[in-house]
């Protein structure tokens, strides 16, 4: 795939954007990596269906859709309380598709032993579960490739962080020089550290960090900061990006540049991991709320 770049200037400093929303079917962006080796070992062993599990709004839920449906393979997607059945990214998945079922959030919180997973695992014994979010082995290696293309001529590299495995994949394909920086969307930084140290463990240089202080209260939390920068990075660049992971991304990109956590000198480049389905989520919501 050949890399598509866009240049943006934050606070005056000039940025590079792997722009990978429009170099992936559907703007599916990292999912899209992180699917493609385990479509590969789905089809190798015979495996007709993939079944994972997400929120209501889930990329990755929305991605798997796709991606099944591109490759001829069944997918079953379980989802998380059955308040938003209608919304765009459900709605898209079942066209794909996908066979939704909702549970209880006290049934998801159990996931993978949940009784409507061993019912279908018992009904259909060629399935493979995928994790929540889609991170495995087989997703960090699909990300290897995420920067295949991209010349090396950057000091610096920072992309939107929820399980990690995205990053630990970049991390990969990177030379020990250049300089890796997750932003984290989630509040709570335990255990992601750890959890990529694993996750990467062949390719640790130790040339990378987390950065935990650009999540904006939580997970799908905005401030108004948030919602201001991403309208105006739409209309000067007309460079897209959602509230739950890029525009986290470009906002601590710009503060750390601000900062100077970021150096003049540095180049840097974001990798715009997709994700944005989830722009009709949010205005979904937006609109919800606005009717109550
Ligand atoms: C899923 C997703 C991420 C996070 O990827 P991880 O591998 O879980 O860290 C980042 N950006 C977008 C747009 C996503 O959809």
């Amino acid at each position: 795939m050949n890399p598509v770049i866009q240049s943006i200037s934050l606070h005056r400093h000039e940025v590079d954007v792997l722009r990978l929303d429009l170099m992936t079917p559907q703007g599916i962006g990292n999912k899209y990596y992180k699917l493609k080796e385990n479509i590969k070992a789905a089809k190798q062993k015979g495996v007709d269906t993939l079944l994972s599990f997400g929120g209501p709004f889930s990329n990755h839920i929305h991605a798997l859709a796709l991606t099944g449906k591109q490759h001829g393979l069944a997918t079953i997607g379980i989802i998380r309380g059955d308040e938003d059945k209608d919304n765009p990214t459900l709605k898209a998945a079942g066209q794909h598709g996908m066979q939704l079922y909702f549970v209880s959030r006290t049934e998801y919180r159990e996931k993978e032993q949940g009784t409507r997973v061993a019912e279908l695992l018992h009904r259909n014994n060629s399935i493979i579960v995928l994790p929540e979010g889609g991170t495995n082995p087989l997703a960090v290696q699909g990300c290897a490739s995420i920067l295949d293309g991209v010349h090396s001529a950057y000091n610096h590299i920072m992309l939107a962080v929820g399980t990690g495995g995205t990053m630990a994949g970049v991390l990969a394909g990177i030379s020990p020089s250049t300089r890796l920086t997750g932003v984290a969307v989630l509040k709570g930084e335990d255990t992601l550290t750890d959890k990529i140290r694993e996750l990467a463990a062949r390719n640790d240089h130790n040339n990378w960090n987390n950065s935990f202080g650009h999540h904006e209260g939580g997970y799908a939390r905005t401030s108004p900061e948030l919602i201001e920068r991403l309208k105006s990075w739409y209309d000067e660049y007309q460079l897209p990006t959602d509230p739950v992971y890029t525009g986290k991304l470009v906002l601590a990109a710009e503060r750390m540049i601000r900062s100077g956590a970021v150096p003049g000198n540095e180049k840097l480049l974001l990798i715009h991991t997709g994700g944005l389905q989830g722009l009709d989520g949010w205005m979904y919501m937006e609109e919800k709320k606005a009717l109550r």
